[in-house]
């Protein structure tokens, strides 16, 4: 059988399915983790940004309370926001978020853009989001903080105890290559967006032999953003129902989206897909125990066209950081 977990550069085991935690309604969110428990995920990926951690605090604790499983069973993600950036803003908020999820330490934390910007009080407005106001798309600011600063901040909640493994997300080579100059941790992981249209390989291969395991997310491409109803989301064929993919689901007597699973965790690629039913939690779970040929991960792999979906440029019109 595959191997369940990815090993760390931080020595941590991570594993290689999870569930990601985006976009699900804070009145959902508690039962839904306490469900995704029941049905053996034990790595949830959750951020700031995603303004439902007490909720989903709420959902392991409940889980923790019945016996159901043990806090160190669980692999528990979140990450900083852009807001936070300043060195003297990065434990602050990590021991915010510490409290609304209810646990002592976060198995990785992860820097979420390598984008700073201006800070917004938590008694004004929580989560910031991506504008000042809260409003305005124009209503940009940026915060004069370097990654350099923001990393050794994140490196120093290591020493704390306050995370075991750091990561990033969102970063390029270029930016990764210059983080490596300074780091004396090395990040543990870097989330991407990755999927068939997405398949970043220059990237991909380059993390992995720095030793930076990579954690895929919106692993189904456009579906994730059809819900956000972003329109070339809307307009861009899905992946479910792409033949290649159907084939290959055909012939392995598997369901689509396990096939998309499988095709990145058969490269060593963790997944975080969002599930919105048991059905769904339970499928993707399942899309570990079979195996693609290497015809098929080629197959797959020239679907490629470069298309990204998560873009803050398309979000808010305003900049195209990378
Ligand atoms: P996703 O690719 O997981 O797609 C979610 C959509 O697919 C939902 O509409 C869901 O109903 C549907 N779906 C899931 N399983 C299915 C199944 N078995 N059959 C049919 N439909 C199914 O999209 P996502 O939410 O964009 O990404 C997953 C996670 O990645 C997020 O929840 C979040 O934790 C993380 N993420 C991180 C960043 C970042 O900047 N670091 C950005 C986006 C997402």
């Amino acid at each position: 059988m595959p191997s369940q977990t990815l090993t760390l550069n931080s020595g941590h085991q991570m594993p290689l399915v999870g569930h990601g935690l985006w976009k699900i309604a804070n009145d959902a969110v508690a039962d839904h983790v306490y469900n995704a428990i029941k049905a053996g995920y034990r790595l949830f990926d959750g951020a700031c940004d995603y303004g439902n951690e007490i909720e989903a605090g709420q959902g392991v604790a409940r889980a923790i309370k019945e016996g159901i499983v043990k806090r160190e069973e669980l692999f528990i993600v979140s990450k900083l926001w852009n807001t936070f950036h300043e060195k003297e803003r990065v434990e602050q908020l990590c021991q915010k978020q510490l409290k609304d999820w209810g646990v002592e330490y976060f198995d990785l934390f992860i820097m979420h853009f390598p984008i700073a910007l201006e800070y917004v009080d938590p008694a004004v407005r929580y989560p910031p989001g991506w504008f000042y106001d809260g409003v305005t798309p124009t209503d940009i600011r940026l915060s004069k903080a370097t990654i350099h600063e923001t990393w050794e901040a994140m490196e120093a909640l290591v020493d704390g105890g306050l995370a075991r493994s750091i990561g990033i997300s969102n970063f390029n080579c270029a930016s990764i290559l210059d983080l490596l100059r300074y780091a004396r941790i090395r990040p543990a992981t870097l989330q991407i967006e990755h999927h068939p249209y997405l398949v970043q390989q220059p990237l991909v291969k380059f993390a992995q032999k720095e030793g930076i395991t990579i954690t895929a997310y919106s692993s189904f491409g456009p579906q994730g953003y059809v819900e956000m109803d972003l329109e070339h989301a809307v307009k861009t064929p899905h992946l479910f129902q792409h033949p290649v993919i159907k084939e290959i689901a055909a012939a392995h007597k598997k369901g689509t989206p396990q096939v998309l699973l499988r095709w990145a965790t058969q490269q060593g690629i963790a997944v975080i897909p969002k599930s919105d039913t048991l059905p769904m939690l339970l499928e993707n779970l399942d899309a570990k125990e079979f195996d693609l040929t290497e015809e098929e991960i080629k197959k797959i792999d020239a679907l490629d066209q470069g298309l990204r979906f998560n873009d803050p440029w398309i979000k808010g019109g305003w900049v195209g950081v990378w």
